[in-house]
């Protein structure tokens, strides 16, 4: 659909102005395309607006200017963002200000009425251990579900099927991840000095420390994305929202399409790999074939 209003556009503008122009050529064709996806269902337009904003925020985290430079060099300042994301998407979650799609599911709140002195875990399992290896072994299975899709494809792809090529870092990372984060958290129900508004919180940037061994920008430009859809679902009245068909992210879609077509195309080397993809999948190769074409006049 995007493929072929972006194409229409493209030969109605090309018919109004005589020749093809810099920003005539994919630019302002993408974004008239991109607008009408503010018509989608509401489902499909979450999946579109969630693909290309993670692949704009990737993209622009490679720009060569010092600070994408020196995030992109940083695994310690990643580390960092990515650990104050966590904090804000899983507290989010947990009081249902947001509700994407994100790695781990946040623990159940603690009851507000019960004194902070007697306050211990919501889990069900008496034991914190077993609550903490049975995340681990949850998050392990998931992990490993990801780690082999994500081989099937690649070796499929390349129809090389060598073992070598199974890694197993999202099985590490999410087992890294949960176990540090429910560790932490019902290390913090123990103890009644700690502000019981911080504890979660807390747990939930501790636990993004996993970041740290298993560092990519793929998975932290999707934790800002997060981070900024919880923060300002919290700043909206639920119902409000719940009544508004259309939002800022409609006005921005469309640019965000644009700059990474026109990119894409343009230089290529400003996008991002995953944004190559999904740009090919968004415009049915569209995209790539005029780039080809282009490649060939120069
Ligand atoms: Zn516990």
């Amino acid at each position: 659909m995007d493929a072929s209003l972006i194409s229409i556009s493209m030969c109605s503008l090309r018919k109004f102005l005589g020749k093809f122009h810099f920003y005539t050529l994919l630019f302002i064709p993408a974004t008239f395309g991109g607008a009408f996806c503010a018509l989608f269902p509401k489902r499909v337009k979450h999946l579109q607006h969630t693909a290309i904003f993670q692949a704009l925020i990737e993209s622009l985290l490679l720009h060569l200017n010092p600070l994408s430079k020196l995030l992109a060099s940083s695994v310690s300042l990643q580390t960092v963002i990515f650990m104050v994301c966590s904090a804000v998407i899983l507290e989010g979650k947990q009081r249902k200000w947001y509700n994407g799609f994100w790695f781990l599911t946040p623990d159940a709140p603690t009851d507000p009425d019960v004194p902070p002195q007697r306050k211990s875990c919501s889990h069900s399992e008496l034991d914190c251990g077993l609550y903490i290896v049975r995340g681990i072994r949850n998050y392990l299975i998931i992990g490993l579900a990801l780690d082999v899709f994500r081989y099937l494809v690649s070796s499929s792809k390349l129809n090389q099927w060598s073992l070598s090529h199974l890694n197993f870092q999202s099985t590490a990372w999410l087992g890294c991840y949960v176990g540090l984060y429910r560790a932490v958290h019902c290390y913090l129900q123990s103890i009644p000095i700690v502000n019981e508004s911080l504890k979660h919180p807390f747990a939930g940037c501790l636990g993004g420390l996993s970041y740290f061994f298993y560092p990519k920008l793929t998975i932290l430009s999707y934790a800002l994305l997060e981070a900024i859809r919880t923060l300002s679902s919290k700043n909206h009245k639920t119902g409000e929202s719940k009544k508004n068909r259309f939002g800022w992210s409609d006005l921005l879609f469309p640019l965000s399409l644009a700059y990474l077509i026109h990119n894409y195309v343009m230089e290529e080397q400003r996008v991002s790999a995953l944004s190559g993809v999904i740009i090919d999948s968004t415009t049915a190769n569209y995209a790539r074939n005029i780039s080809k074409r282009i490649a060939r006049l120069q």
